[in-house]
């Protein structure tokens, strides 16, 4: 039997599909991509009303293009919506944490279907926590996940060593907001260290921290632990303090320069990409200019752009001042550039040096890409057993949307 699922929205609804993956894998389920399958599963999104839209508009083409399937949607979305664009079951996010439960009792799925999986496995995220109590004024997520829920320390630990185990490289920590954290006594700081001593795992990565999380000790943990990734997307939203306090964003630039000051003072080879809102209600050409600054001034890897849109039972929904859609997109555009540039210096950086790479596929153009530990996608033209292996690269120039290395001598 075939599976396949897809998700729209956070790195969090990545990690649940991931866990249901190898929940089904176990059962003996194939997951796919192609439009083969027995059961597809979406896993929603309405962080914001376009999310919500493309949500209905996936399930709508799941159903013409796999007539047969049974279709689940999950998540955010309204269910009642999902349903009535062809969705045969939908659950919301309390029901979801019993997904493959539910899909059994209801018959949808069969325990033991007996197929060996046999796919290539090189990152896996693994969800420590759900929910956010933060209210970011643009945010629907803290209405429709609820408060910080964390996964107990031994649980992670088991997922983590079951996924090393069937053969991942590199293990994703995921979660609403990770940094909230907190398990009995355990925090993210102990969390790691355990999984350091406890598990082995190659490569270790946080998908996302907030500025005020990142301290001292646990840079200090990085420098002792080579196996961590030195990467840190840490969303900055905003290069305005005006902007920011609107947003309730709870840090200012300046805490925010100071911490990316922190890394790379601790970490000088580290990265760090980040998420950028322009056209929030009220932004002036000046507050854009100041987002362009900071991301001069911050030196990214990535920035992720996205032009603000009011999501209902949001409080910047009814934000006055709304940005003309057209001067959002321009400012989008400028953004877009401006930071690709600035990534192509940083990149440029580390032309000439080694690095190592987790490949994770062929390319059409027949070359493998794969990430580095600072999250620069590299190419390189070497053969297919080079998949799921952390290769020794030495970077030669910049290529497409990362760089191009020759394997390092
Ligand atoms: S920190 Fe802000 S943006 Fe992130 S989930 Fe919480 S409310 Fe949403």
């Amino acid at each position: 039997m075939k599976v396949k699922i897809e998700h729209l929205g956070c790195k969090l609804n990545q990690a649940e599909c991931e866990d249901w993956r190898a929940g089904l894998a176990e059962m003996g389920y194939v997951s796919v991509s192609g439009d083969d399958a027995d059961i597809y599963i979406l896993n929603t999104c309405s962080v914001t009303s376009i999310a919500d839209a493309k949500s209905r508009q996936k399930i709508r083409h799941a159903r013409k293009t796999m007539p047969d399937a049974v279709i689940v949607a999950v998540g955010c979305s309204d269910k009642e919506a999902l349903q009535k664009c062809g969705a045969d079951y939908s659950f919301d996010n309390v029901e979801k944490q019993e997904l493959i439960q539910k899909l059994v009792d209801l018959g949808v799925v069969h325990p033991d279907a007996s197929i060996p999986d046999n796919g290539i496995r090189t990152r896996s995220m693994v969800a420590i926590q759900s929910g956010c109590p933060h209210f970011c004024t643009y945010c629907i997520v803290p209405y429709v996940r609820g408060k910080s829920v964390s996964v107990a320390p031994d649980t992670v630990i088991d997922q983590i060593n079951k996924r090393v185990a069937s053969g991942y490289k590199e293990i994703v920590i995921t979660g609403t907001e990770v940094g909230l954290y907190h398990s009995n006594s355990v925090n993210l700081q102990t969390l790691l260290e355990r999984i350091l001593a406890e598990c082995s795992v190659e490569r270790l990565r946080i998908s996302s921290l907030q500025p005020f999380e990142i301290n001292e000790k646990l840079l200090k943990l990085y420098q002792d632990n080579v196996n961590l990734c030195r990467h840190f997307h840490i969303s900055a939203q905003s290069g305005s303090d005006r902007i920011l306090d609107m947003m309730n964003r709870h840090y200012d630039r300046d805490t925010y320069v100071e911490k990316i000051g922190l890394i790379r003072s601790m970490l000088p080879d580290a990265t760090v990409t980040t998420d950028m809102i322009v056209g929030f209600p009220g932004e002036t050409d000046v507050d854009f200019a100041d987002t362009l600054s900071l991301v001069d001034d911050a030196g990214f890897l990535k920035v992720h752009t996205f032009i603000f849109s009011a999501r209902k039972g949001t409080a910047a929904f009814d934000f006055k001042d709304r940005v003309p859609a057209p001067v959002a997109k321009e400012r989008s555009a400028i953004l877009r550039e401006f930071a690709e540039k600035r990534s192509e210096d940083v990149k440029k950086e580390f032309i000439g040096h080694h690095a190592d790479v987790l490949f994770e596929q062929k390319e059409k153009n027949g070359l493998l890409s794969g990430y580095s530990k600072e999250y620069i996608r590299v190419f390189m033209p070497c053969d297919e057993s080079f998949i799921n292996r952390i290769v020794p690269v030495k970077i030669k120039k910049l290529h497409a949307d990362g760089v191009y290395a020759d394997p390092a001598l």
